[in-house]
């Protein structure tokens, strides 16, 4: 066990050199936070966003530089020092110390924004032709794949494998989108807007084979040619992107004594021990207003979490009971949720025509605002979100 003798010393060390680890740097010199930051990355690159890889990235519309989260020129601004490719293997809570395979950091403050990692379908490992998508690597790679691929399989009906369906189709692959959901993304939008989904999908040429679980894949020669459905019917194939969730990447931190449980287990301000933090994909939070903690796989989040991490370091207590959000562009539709969209959960069309390509549905349980969903409606949908304030986000009750 490391007693952080010998180890470079810094103020704050952020390990996760992405969304969530740079806005936390961002935030703490905001907050006016001088002492020394370190941001130790495990990518080589330097950071960037992941929302365009599987749009623009994927399509070719943008060069991998456009995805940087700020200019080099601007990243000297902040004075942290960057420690890139250097994955963290331990933290030692006592000492707050962190080991890389070179050497190790000791902080006053430990930020953990490690974000997560795809779930990979066994069996598949070693296959080619399989691919997944969470890097900028894993985009290039993917990118110039379907450049020469013929008979597409995107397995996973969630928000990423839908949207990796709708560049490769706009890109004029042949596409089918499978999974064991009735409809692309029927648990993240519910099933009227996914139902209008699907209908977008086919409309734009993606083959949908849902409702059905996938077993595995076929190969020849160490080649993907196929995938093989609970049913046993074999979607042929040259190309399969694999889009089946994420895992948090805490793996690296069993034995530490963190709480892990579908992530870093923190309260409402991001803490988890004395001194160590955790925000973005990685961390479950505590949600004062819903009773209960969710970690949110979101771009937003990643951001808002960040900030309020940076505030408890520089003892700025601040309040956090989000309102979750996420978005996602597929084909000409942007869609947008606020709040958490759950089975039991009502819904109408509260503006504009899902048969027009522009509403508004509101979802209510048993009355109360649950969420609400945009689809090319960005203005009306921050209206709406106004109902949902109340339910996640209520005024503090002031101590007695
Ligand atoms: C392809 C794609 C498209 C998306 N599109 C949308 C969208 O349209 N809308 C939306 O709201 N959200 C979207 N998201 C989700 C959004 O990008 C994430 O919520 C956000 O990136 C989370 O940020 P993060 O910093 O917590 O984690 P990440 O972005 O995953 O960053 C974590 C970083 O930590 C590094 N790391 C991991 N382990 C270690 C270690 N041991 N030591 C050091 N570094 C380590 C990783 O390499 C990575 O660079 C998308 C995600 C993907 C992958």
């Amino acid at each position: 066990m490391s007693t952080g003798r010998g180890a470079r010393r810094t103020g704050v060390l952020v390990v996760g050199a992405s969304a969530a680890g740079l806005a936390t740097v961002e935030a703490l010199r905001r907050e006016g936070y001088t002492d020394p930051i370190t941001l130790l990355g495990g990518e080589h690159h330097l950071p960037y966003d992941r929302p365009p890889l599987s749009k623009q990235v994927l399509s070719g519309a943008w060069r991998p530089e456009q995805t940087l989260l700020r200019p080099p020129r601007q990243l000297t601004g902040f004075d942290c020092d960057f420690v890139l490719g250097k994955p963290a293997l331990a933290l030692d809570l006592a000492s707050r110390t962190v080991s890389t395979a070179t050497g190790e950091f000791t902080a006053d403050h430990v930020v953990l924004a490690t974000g997560a990692t795809p779930r990979l379908f066994p069996g598949t490992e070693g296959i080619t032709g399989v691919h997944v998508l969470r890097t900028l690597d894993d985009a290039l790679t993917l990118r110039d794949a379907l450049r020469t691929a013929r008979r597409v399989v995107v397995v996973g009906e969630g928000v990423l494998g839908a949207e990796i369906a709708a560049t490769a189709r706009r890109s004029g692959l042949d596409v089918t989108l499978t999974g064991p959901q009735s409809a692309p993304m029927a648990a993240q939008l519910g099933p009227l807007a996914a139902e209008r989904l699907a209908a977008l999908h086919t409309g734009e040429g993606v083959r949908l084979r849902l409702g059905v679980g996938v077993r595995g894949c076929t190969a020849r020669d160490g080649a993907v040619t196929g995938v093989v459905l609970e049913d046993s019917h074999e979607l042929p194939a040259d190309l399969v992107v694999v889009a089946i969730g994420a895992i948090p990447m805490t793996d690296w931190l069993a034995g530490s004594g963190l709480t892990l449980d579908n992530g870093i287990v923190c309260d409402a301000q991001g803490r988890t021990a004395p001194g160590v933090y955790a925000a973005g994909d990685v961390a479950r939070w505590h949600h004062p207003a819903l009773g209960t903690a969710i970690r949110l796989e979101n771009r937003t989040s990643a951001t808002l979490q960040a900030g309020v991490v940076a505030a408890t370091i520089t003892g700025a207590e601040r309040a956090h009971q989000p309102i979750p959000y996420f978005w996602t562009d597929q084909f000409d539709a942007k869609i947008q949720v606020h709040g958490l969209i759950t089975a039991d959960a009502n819904a109408r069309v509260v503006e504009g025509d899902p048969a027009d390509g522009r509403f508004v549905v509101a979802f209510d349980r048993a009355g109360v605002p649950a969420a609400v969903l945009g689809w090319n409606m960005p203005k009306q949908v921050a209206a709406y979100r106004r109902a949902l304030v109340e339910v996640y986000s209520p005024a503090p009750v002031p101590a007695p």
